[in-house]
């Protein structure tokens, strides 16, 4: 039988035999000393690809975005962000536990902006008796909308509102190449309509372990001392720097392949291939977990994110053979009466 297809994530993939050979091959220091070229070098060209002065690199996403979020929003105040991001979902409480924020969000079907909805939540600061709105974050993709991408006139428009009223934004951006790929729209004007952002490498660039936090020179000191504080200080961290490095210079573009793929997948499952975005398809099934169990024993493996959603990931470990085997199989136990059927 042919190795599992592995749709649950794209955190599953494995570096190349390439990746591996330029993590080998690294240049390397103490950086916490700030004496690793390698991881130097990583930093300056994504501060540079999302048009930011200086980047930090993280051991992951979510302590990326913990430090980032920290820099615009202090003890006592409030982020805004939709209901379902990983902000608010997926970070095990961080953000409230080290920085003592609340959160308040908004609900959107595709995990988009709402500005109505933004603009009536909104606090300004009334003095010490009110919880005050210090910034909003916005996903992009968004996870668990199914890798929606934000629509650049939204973000303009919610730019436009913060600036309006102070207050700052934060751009979760761990799929953010993803969200460049599918619309063509450069990285850098992503970037220039926030203040700070967190992006990943360990997602669909396939590297095995690496996330920045991105934005102002102060801002990036403040995260490379708050980074220490919570012990993510990392030595000769290169080996992984130089990872994340090949996957930018050969990992970006390919992300359509997965685009293409993950429509694929949609298409044979019976979801509208038009309303995927990028590499996620999200599927509503009456048994989720049901459904998990039965693909498994046919070499497919998805995740679920609800009783009664799972979610399939393309990413460059599931080529375009693999992608066909999993469409086949899905769409057989998908359309088989009396079992899961599409709602
Ligand atoms: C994966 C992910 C993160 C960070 O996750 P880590 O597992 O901590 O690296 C942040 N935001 C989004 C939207 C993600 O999908």
């Amino acid at each position: 039988m042919d190795a599992p297809v592995d749709l649950r994530s794209d955190t599953v993939t494995r570096p190349t035999e390439a990746m591996r050979a330029a993590m080998a091959r690294a240049e390397v220091g103490d950086d916490v000393y700030g004496e690793d070229p390698t991881v130097a070098a990583l930093e300056e060209w994504v501060a540079e690809l999302l048009g930011h002065e200086a980047a930090l690199f993280t051991p992951t996403g979510s302590m990326a975005n913990v430090l980032a979020v920290r820099t615009v929003v202090g003890v006592g105040q409030e982020l805004l962000c939709e209901s379902s991001a990983h902000v608010a979902r997926a970070e095990l409480g961080a953000h409230a536990a080290y920085t003592g924020l609340t959160m308040r969000t908004w609900t959107h079907p595709r995990g988009g902006i709402d500005l109505p909805a933004i603009t009536a939540l909104h606090a300004p600061d009334l003095g010490p008796f009110f919880v005050p709105t210090a910034a909003i974050a916005v996903e992009n993709t968004h996870n668990f909308a199914g890798g929606t991408v934000l629509p650049l006139a939204d973000l303009q428009a919610l730019r436009a509102f913060a600036d309006s009223v102070g207050c700052a934004l934060h751009l979760d951006g761990a799929r953010v190449w993803n969200a460049h790929v599918a619309t063509g729209v450069p990285l850098a004007t992503y970037g220039g309509l926030v203040d700070v952002a967190a992006v990943c490498l360990s997602k669909g660039l396939g590297a095995p372990v690496g996330s920045l936090v991105v934005g102002s020179a102060d801002a990036i000191a403040e995260s490379r001392v708050w980074r220490k504080r919570m012990g993510g200080g990392m030595r000769q961290v290169g080996v992984l720097a130089a990872a994340g490095l090949h996957a930018l210079t050969h990992h970006v573009e390919r992300l359509a392949d997965d685009h293409a793929h993950a429509r694929r997948l949609a298409e044979a499952c019976g979801v509208d291939p038009a309303g995927v975005d990028t590499n996620i398809v999200v599927l509503d099934v009456d048994d989720a977990p049901d459904l998990v169990k039965r693909a498994a024993l046919e070499g497919v493996r998805i995740g679920t994110v609800g009783a009664r959603t799972v979610r399939l990931v393309t990413h460059l470990d599931a080529d375009a053979a693999a992608v066909d085997r999993a469409a086949s199989v899905l769409g057989r136990l998908l359309a088989s009466p009396g079992r899961e059927t599409r709602r």
